[in-house]
């Protein structure tokens, strides 16, 4: 599978939306960080399999699987959230094309960032790579959402069937320019 780098410039192209469904994803390191700034969130599960957000997981997958032949090449790969990456079979499907939305929406990477530094000591090498590769790709660390992140993850917790997509794009509206 393609490199951290290219999966952070897929990701970032593709404004953190999967380009199969739509949803707006979130960055997994920003959910661990978020549980080290904010004790007893609980929220992120190493394995991805209870924890509530699991479906959300920013991805990237193949248009046309390696299996085929595809390649880990730019054009080849998509922003896509755990669910539709883990629907087997044959090429993805009609994709969508990267949206020009009117809100930006980093997946929390400029909150993973800013979490990064504080809590330099406790990142993983893949951490690390991440961090390295958003900065890279113009990423800026910011605080910003901090506390209307950790009140909309809460809320998920206590009622997993909430509309995420419109929390989020709220979220996301309140972003600044560009950011
Ligand atoms: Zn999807």
């Amino acid at each position: 599978m393609a490199n951290v780098n290219t999966k952070a410039h897929v990701l970032v192209r593709d404004g953190f939306a999967c380009r199969l469904c739509g949803a707006l994803l979130l960055l997994p390191q920003a959910i661990k960080l978020l549980d080290r700034q904010v004790p007893g969130l609980d929220l992120y599960d190493a394995h991805g399999k209870t924890e509530p957000l699991r479906s959300r997981w920013a991805t990237v997958d193949h248009v046309i699987p390696e299996i085929q032949g595809g390649m880990d090449t730019l054009d080849n790969l998509v922003a896509c959230c755990v669910v539709c990456n883990s629907r087997k079979g044959g090429t993805v499907g009609p994709r969508r094309e990267a949206q020009t939305r009117a809100i930006a929406w980093d997946g929390l990477s400029s909150l993973f960032l800013e979490l990064a530094s504080t809590h330099a000591r406790h990142l993983s090498g893949e951490d690390k790579r991440w961090r390295d590769a958003l900065g890279r790709e113009g990423i800026e660390a910011s605080l910003a959402h901090l506390q209307a992140a950790v009140d909309i993850l809460q809320t998920l917790k206590r009622d997993p069937g909430m509309d995420l997509d419109a929390r989020l794009s709220f979220l996301a509206r309140s972003m600044p320019e560009g950011a």
